[in-house]
């Protein structure tokens, strides 16, 4: 069932809630925050994680961290959108945050993963699903490869893991427009595209 929500004041009045997602190692998180960055009023939500902090991420800017039973806790107190187990992690959007922010009219930006986004598009039908892919099957495992963030077997489960969910993704027809990222630049410009002519 479509949800609506109460107007409030607000800066524009025309809020979309925006759905982006794609395998490890494709750029999404850069395509993300670039769409953040162009578009008046976006703002990008940030999900709970019980995944550890790693050195690169920063509490309240990338995830709020919490331990398994805080998460538990708010998965009883039905606090998330949609929420799911990605490599043995649990990950949520805070729904009360988010639904407060397109009463206001804003383009809320959710970066999910694909069983996230179908939780989504059930209850907000509106919302504009982005799939980032990789040029190639190849150029994917080199970009895994490249990060030199995990060992081989790591690696290796990340890109078969990457296949299963792109083909899942051009099945299940949860995604509105895939976008390919082979240059960087054009990709943005096309999430950007996508997203303003959603918006209009
Ligand atoms: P990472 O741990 O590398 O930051 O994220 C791992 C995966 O979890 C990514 O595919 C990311 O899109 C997904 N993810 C991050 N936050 C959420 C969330 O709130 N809900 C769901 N379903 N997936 C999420």
């Amino acid at each position: 069932m479509e949800t609506r929500y109460p107007r409030l004041p607000t800066d524009t009045d025309n809020g979309l809630l925006v759905i982006m997602s794609g395998p490890s190692g494709v750029g999404k998180t850069t395509i993300t925050r670039a769409v953040e960055r162009s578009i008046r009023d976006s703002i990008f939500s940030i999900s709970a994680t019980t995944r550890a902090r790693t050195d690169a991420d920063v509490e309240g800017v990338d995830y709020h961290f919490v331990d398994d039973a805080t998460f538990s806790s708010m998965v009883e107190g039905d606090e998330f959108l949609e929420w799911a187990e990605v490599f043995t992690n649990r990950y949520g959007t805070p729904r009360a945050w988010v639904e407060e922010q397109l009463a206001r009219g804003r383009l809320v930006i959710l970066e999910i993963d694909i069983r996230g986004a179908e939780q989504v598009k059930k209850k907000m039908p509106d919302a504009l699903g982005i799939f980032v892919l990789p040029p190639s099957e190849e150029e994917l495992l080199r970009r895994l490869r490249s990060r030199k963030r995990e060992d081989e077997a790591t690696i290796q489960r990340r890109f078969a893991e990457a296949k299963r969910e792109i083909a899942q993704a051009q099945a299940d027809g949860v995604y509105d427009v895939f976008i390919v990222n082979e240059h960087l630049e054009e990709a943005i410009e096309e999430a950007v595209g996508a997203v303003r002519a959603a918006r209009e």
